[in-house]
């Protein structure tokens, strides 16, 4: 995003300073700038892969020439997955119909290509699940900054989804959320920034943009929840980010990526 195009290669340092060891950056599929940005990224950093696909707020820009368009990059070597892809109810900045439009086409497309997916739901979970089961999607995948409820989570671990938690789990109001992030097995936990937003506390309020060194308070937060130390959390998030890597090679017949 352009908010990291003033100092891109500081905030890996940081990260990596901060004990940030595998970064996923999704491309907008939409976007020739977010392609070059992140395939560039990727090619440069090992411990950096990609995911392309068109966001739930630009599925009214869906169109068939997009697949083919994913189908070409999911031949590069960074990429792991298909997303961002959904369905967001919140800010409905894509008319509903056209959102799941996209979101089925995408399904169907990643289903083909053996690749998994990563989702975007906001207050769209009945509809997620209606999805990924009309289109008998089985290549699993990670729900990203995730906000729904406690059944939802339970239906989509039973679809072999992971369960990713970004700087909300640390927020005041976030109550809920932290039930659910308390309940989900530890091998289908991961965490992420969803930076430039969503900054976890103590940083929320303090920084205009969130970045990943700052995914250290979340794993520390997390790791109280869960009453663990924050190094043993890690190295379980680390084997499930690993564990999906590797999930995606063997289902589209290639070699796992070394990160
Ligand atoms: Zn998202």
């Amino acid at each position: 995003m352009e908010d990291f195009d003033a100092d891109r290669e500081d905030v890996l340092k940081r990260a990596a300073a901060a004990g940030v060891e595998a970064v996923l950056v999704p491309i907008d599929i939409a976007s020739e700038r977010s392609r070059r940005i992140a395939l560039g990224l990727a090619a440069a950093h090992g411990e950096i892969r990609t995911a392309a696909g068109l966001h739930p707020h630009q599925a009214k820009a869906w169109t068939p020439a997009m697949a083919d368009a994913l189908s070409g990059l999911a031949g590069d070597g960074s990429i792991v997955a298909v997303g961002e892809i959904g369905l967001d109810y919140h800010y409905d900045l894509s008319p509903r119909d056209d959102q799941r439009r996209a979101f089925a086409a995408q399904l169907a497309l990643a289903e083909s290509l053996g690749l998994p997916v990563l989702i975007h739901s906001r207050l769209a979970g009945a509809d997620i699940r209606a999805a990924i089961d009309a289109e008998k999607f089985s290549r699993g995948g990670i729900l990203h900054c995730f906000t729904e409820d406690g059944p939802f989570a339970s239906a989509m671990l039973d679809r072999g989804f992971l369960i990713s938690f970004s700087g909300i789990l640390t927020f005041p109001s976030a109550e809920r959320l932290r039930r659910v992030a308390a309940g989900v097995p530890l091998d289908r936990l991961l965490i992420e920034t969803d930076a430039p937003y969503l900054a976890p506390v103590p940083y929320r309020g303090r920084v205009k943009r969130n970045e990943p060194a700052f995914a250290a308070a979340t794993l520390r937060f997390l790791a109280g929840l869960r009453g663990l130390d924050p190094a043993d959390l890690a190295a379980v998030l680390r084997r499930n980010y690993d564990g999906f890597l590797t999930a995606r090679s063997a289902g589209s017949g290639t070699a796992p990526a070394a990160v």
